[in-house]
């Protein structure tokens, strides 16, 4: 976990948003190895394990739940090469981090021959993509753990409503998303173009009322 996007992230419970505070740790190269994101507002905490913060609600006795099984559209990574899903992020600068979710995380290894990279932040990431210089890795429930507007583009390999609508909510202002072809496109995102087996669409500006210009005549 890259310590420059702790900042962030969110806890997952319901209540107001709030950062999370780094307790103790282990860090490498500026990503944080080992170590515990505690909650100001509930007091949890969710502990960083090779690299990985697991932002999983407990059962109250300490367990996890599983991790989600996002597979709903088989075979989408290999149709959609690294280079191509780069395009429709529109990663041409290093400003601002990328989310992939699930298993757009295979393309993490390729992507990091960008230059400039901005930083890679996987969700759910697969069993087999281990955390380095560039990759950070949370687990997470449906809903992305992080702050609104946060990133700046996500890469969603799911049809589940709740975590595309919470993708839509995580990407900012003019921020590139992309999904499965089969999944429906959120509210607040306009869809730019689609194939076979993805869209991929532009997070539209602040979800508060449009402005209104009104022109008075006389
Ligand atoms: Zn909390």
């Amino acid at each position: 976990m890259f310590i420059e996007l702790v900042d962030a992230l969110r806890c997952p419970r319901a209540h107001e948003e709030s950062w999370l505070v780094l307790a103790m740790s282990r860090i490498e190269a500026r990503h944080i190895q080992e170590g515990t994101l505690g909650c100001p507002v509930c007091h949890a905490e969710y502990p960083i394990t090779e690299g990985i913060v697991d932002l999983r609600l407990d059962d109250g006795e300490g367990a996890r739940a599983p991790t989600r099984d996002t597979r709903q559209a088989p075979g989408l990574v290999d149709q959609v090469p690294a280079e191509h899903l780069a395009a429709m992020l529109n990663l041409a600068d290093a400003l601002g981090f990328v989310v992939l979710a699930g298993e757009w995380g295979r393309h993490a290894n390729v992507l990091l021959e960008l230059d400039p990279l901005p930083p890679l932040l996987l969700v759910d990431p697969p069993d087999d993509v281990a955390m380095r210089p560039g990759l950070s890795g949370v687990r997470a429930g449906a809903r992305l753990p992080l702050a609104v507007g946060a990133a700046r583009a996500v890469a969603v390999d799911d049809v589940d409503a709740v975590r595309l609508a919470s993708a839509a909510q995580s990407t900012r202002a003019g921020g590139r998303m992309v999904a499965p072809g089969q999944a429906l496109v959120p509210d607040g995102v306009r869809e730019l173009a689609r194939n076979e087996h993805v869209w991929v669409g532009e997070r539209e500006a602040a979800s508060s009322a449009p402005v209104r210009l009104h022109v008075r005549r006389g």
